[in-house]
C-alpha cells in the first residue's frame, strides 16, 4: 500500500528527550564517575573517595569534603541545565570550573537510582535526597519525596546504583566488569596526578585492598610513582612550555630516554580537564621517535592551561575534546621544549659513560 500523507510531526515527551541526552553524555560508567569528580574538584574539595561494584554498573559511590550543596538548592539539583557555575553564554570563554552546563546529575538521575547526601559548612545537618528522572523521589514507594536532615560530616557523597537499569540494550552491552573498573581506576589515576592538594582513593565495594591511594600533599613525582610505578617514576624529566603570542601555559612530567615502552601514557589536561588529543599523542610519539628505539613509546603527563578566550570547551557533550586556536604552533612549541629536555638528558649521559 501507498503512503499518501505524512505522519504528523508531534514534540518529543520532555522525559523521552532527556533519557535520549543522558544516552549520550554518559556512555559508560566511567563517563559519570569523570562528572562526579570533577564537580567534587569544583566543590573545593581536598579528599576524594569513591567505591565501585560490578565496574561502576552496580554501584558508584563518591564522597568529598567539599563545600556541600545548600538544602535550598536540593529540589533543582537534578533539573536538566540548572548549575552554579555558568550564568551567560559570554561565561562560557572564561570558564574555570570543571562543569558548566549542569547536564551531568539530570543525566544520571535518568538512567540510574540517586542518592545524595550533603552538607555545608552553615547546616547543622546533613540532608539525604533521592532522585529519579530530574526530580526529587521518595527512597521506597508511599515514603515523602523531601530531602531528610540526617548526621553527615561536611561535604556531598552521590551515590549511584543500576546504571542503565531503564537502558536494557546498553546495560547489555557491557560485557565485563573489569574492563570497566579498569577504566574508572585510568581516569581515578589521572585526576589524582593532575589534583594538586587531593588526596584520593578508589577500591572495589567489600574489598580491604585498595586500588588507587594518594595523599593529599604528594608531589606530582610521588603520586605518579604510587599510580603508575618506580620505574616511570625514576626516569622522568619536568619541563615547562611557554609563549604569550600563542596565550598558553604548559607543564608537565616525561620520561626520558632511558625508558620505553610498547604503548605511550598520555595523561593529557586541557585548562584542567582530563581530555583525548590524538593531535597531541602523535606529535608527542613523534618527538620520542628519534630518541627511542623502534617501536618504544614514553609516559608523558601534560597539564596544557589555555587562555580560556582561545578554547572552545563546547564541542561535545562529554567535553571529552577541546578545540583550541594555533593548536599546531602550540604543540611544536611544547615538543620543541620536550626535545630540548630529552637531548639534554641524552648528551650528559653519553658524557658520562665517556667520563
Ligand atoms: P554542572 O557541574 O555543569 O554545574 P552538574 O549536574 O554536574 O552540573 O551539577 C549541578 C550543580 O550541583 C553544580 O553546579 C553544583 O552547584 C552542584 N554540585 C554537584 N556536585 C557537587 C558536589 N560534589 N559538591 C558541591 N556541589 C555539587
Ligand atoms: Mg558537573
Amino acid at each position: 500500500d501507498v503512503v499518501t500523507a505524512p505522519r504528523r510531526i508531534k514534540a518529543l515527551d520532555p522525559d523521552v528527550v532527556n533519557k535520549i541526552a543522558a544516552g549520550e553524555i554518559i556512555v559508560a560508567p566511567v563517563h559519570a564517575l569523570k562528572e562526579l569528580i570533577e564537580n567534587a574538584v569544583d566543590a573545593g574539595s581536598t579528599s576524594l573517595e569513591v567505591i565501585i561494584k560490578d565496574g561502576g554498573l552496580k554501584l558508584l559511590q563518591i564522597t568529598d569534603n567539599g563545600h556541600g550543596i545548600s538544602k535550598e538548592d536540593l529540589p533543582i539539583l537534578c533539573e536538566r541545565f540548572t548549575t552554579s557555575k555558568l550564568k551567560s553564554f559570554e561565561d562560557l570563554t572564561s570558564i574555570g570550573t570543571y562543569g558548566f552546563r549542569g547536564e551531568a546529575l539530570a543525566s544520571i538521575s535518568h538512567i540510574a537510582h540517586l542518592q545524595v547526601t550533603t552538607r555545608t559548612k552553615d547546616s547543622n545537618c546533613a540532608f539525604r535526597a533521592h532522585y529519579d528522572s530530574g526530580r526529587l523521589a521518595p527512597a521506597k514507594p508511599g515514603q515523602s519525596a523531601e530531602p531528610k536532615p540526617i548526621a553527615g560530616r561536611q561535604g556531598t557523597q552521590i551515590t549511584v546504583e543500576d546504571l542503565f537499569y531503564n537502558v536494557p540494550i546498553r546495560r547489555r552491552a557491557f560485557r565485563s566488569a573489569s574492563d570497566e573498573y579498569n577504566k574508572i581506576l585510568e581516569m581515578v589515576g589521572r585526576y589524582a596526578v593532575h589534583c594538586d592538594g587531593v588526596a584520593f582513593s578508589c577500591k572495589k565495594h567489600g574489598e580491604a585492598g585498595t586500588g588507587i591511594s594518594t595523599q593529599s600533599n604528594s608531589l606530582t613525582v610521588d603520586r605518579i610513582r604510587q599510580i603508575h610505578g618506580g620505574s616511570v617514576a625514576q626516569e622522568l624529566i619536568e619541563f615547562t612550555s611557554t609563549d604569550s603570542r600563542w596565550g598558553f601555559k604548559a607543564r608537565g612530567w616525561t620520561t626520558n630516554a632511558n625508558y620505553h615502552v610498547k604503548k605511550t601514557t598520555l595523561l593529557l589536561f586541557i585548562n584542567h580537564r582530563a581530555v583525548d588529543s590524538n593531535t597531541i599523542r602523535k606529535a608527542i610519539e613523534q618527538t620520542y621517535s628519534v630518541f627511542l628505539p623502534k617501536g618504544g613509546h614514553p609516559f608523558t603527563y601534560l597539564s596544557l592551561e589555555i587562555d580560556p578566550e582561545r578554547v572552545d570547551v563546547n564541542v561535545h557533550p562529554t567535553k571529552r575534546e577541546v578545540n583550541f586556536l594555533n593548536e599546531d604552533a602550540i604543540i611544536e612549541a611544547i615538543c620543541n621544549d620536550i626535545r630540548i629536555k630529552l637531548a639534554h638528558v641524552d648528551t650528559s649521559r653519553t658524557f658520562m659513560t665517556q667520563t
